[in-house]
């Protein structure tokens, strides 16, 4: 139960609605049940990430997809202009060919391998490669979807107004953008902001391995369903994900999955959630 002051600092920060729930520990000692978390919590730290002033002048292609109905999460997350296109069908993992480069054994290789791929179209239509930036020796892995607009012009990830609100999040926890590693599934721009098609993600998937192996992160945070959906090989709602504790298939490292900054810009009574998967990220962390 919230108290008194706890549900009127939410209220004055827009979140009328809290729903509390359980989130099953899986394997990770650290997920407590969010009552315990919110115990915790530095509410002036909720007013700081949740008050992102995000409501007016959004962005082209988020104004577009505020059309959309506030309820449906699995399509709302995405960054792309409006109509959203039908989700791609489930996300798990068919056998397909991809294409792995040869040697991805250093950082500069697999930065140097990212910048020359011509495996799929997308490197055809992306102004330029977006292989990832921040500190390799972080704790911290942040994978993304992949580049949108913004991301695709200054090839770094994260950088428009979602990416905006990702670093308000983490300064919300007391990390900041430098201390962490962030990339994306792919490592292209898809056209129009549609989702990555199965075998693009696939041919970019060896970059990631070898970026994971090379971080060798504590913690990974998965952003929105598309990232969910292939670091887990999973079709179920990121809603479900979210609840749960997960290693990364075939690792001991732990994997926590929240709502996409993109989808939290345009349903701010999710942020609550998100909130909640900080904290508990911040105690991974620990
Ligand atoms: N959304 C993503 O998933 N990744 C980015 O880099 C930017 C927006």
């Amino acid at each position: 139960m919230l108290t008194a002051r706890q549900q009127h600092c939410l209220r004055g920060i827009g979140i009328d609605a809290w729903a509390e729930r359980e989130v099953t520990s899986g394997n990770n000692p650290a997920a407590e049940p969010v009552a315990d978390i919110l115990s915790v919590v530095d509410l002036e730290d909720i007013r700081r990430f949740a008050n992102t002033g995000d409501q007016p002048g959004f962005p082209e292609q988020i104004e577009q997809a505020t059309n959309l109905p506030q309820s449906s999460e699995s399509d709302l997350e995405k960054r792309g202009p409006s109509p959203v296109p039908p989700a791609q069908p489930p996300a798990a993992m068919p056998e397909v060919e991809a294409r792995i480069p040869a040697k991805l054994d250093s950082w500069d290789s697999i930065i140097e391998s990212i910048h020359g791929c011509t495996a799929c179209e997308l490197a055809q239509n992306c102004t330029q490669k977006v292989p990832g930036v921040g500190d390799r020796q972080a704790d911290l892995l942040i994978v993304g979807e992949g580049p949108g607009h913004d991301e695709d012009i200054r090839g770094e990830p994260f950088v428009g107004r979602s990416g905006q609100l990702l670093d308000r999040m983490l300064a919300a926890i007391g990390i900041a953008r430098e201390q962490v590693y962030i990339t994306n599934i792919v490592k292209c721009r898809p056209p129009n902001n549609r989702d990555p098609k199965q075998l693009e993600a696939q041919h970019c998937r060896a970059f990631l391995e070898a970026q994971i192996e090379q971080l060798a992160p504590k913690v990974i945070l998965s952003v929105g369903r598309v990232s969910a959906h292939h670091l887990l090989a999973s079709n179920l709602p990121v809603g479900k994900l979210i609840q749960q504790m997960h290693k990364l298939p075939g690792t001991e490292i732990p994997l926590k999955v929240t709502y996409h900054p993109a989808y939290l810009l345009r349903n701010p009574s999710a942020k609550a959630i998100a909130w909640q998967d900080l904290k508990l990220l911040h105690q991974m962390l620990q």
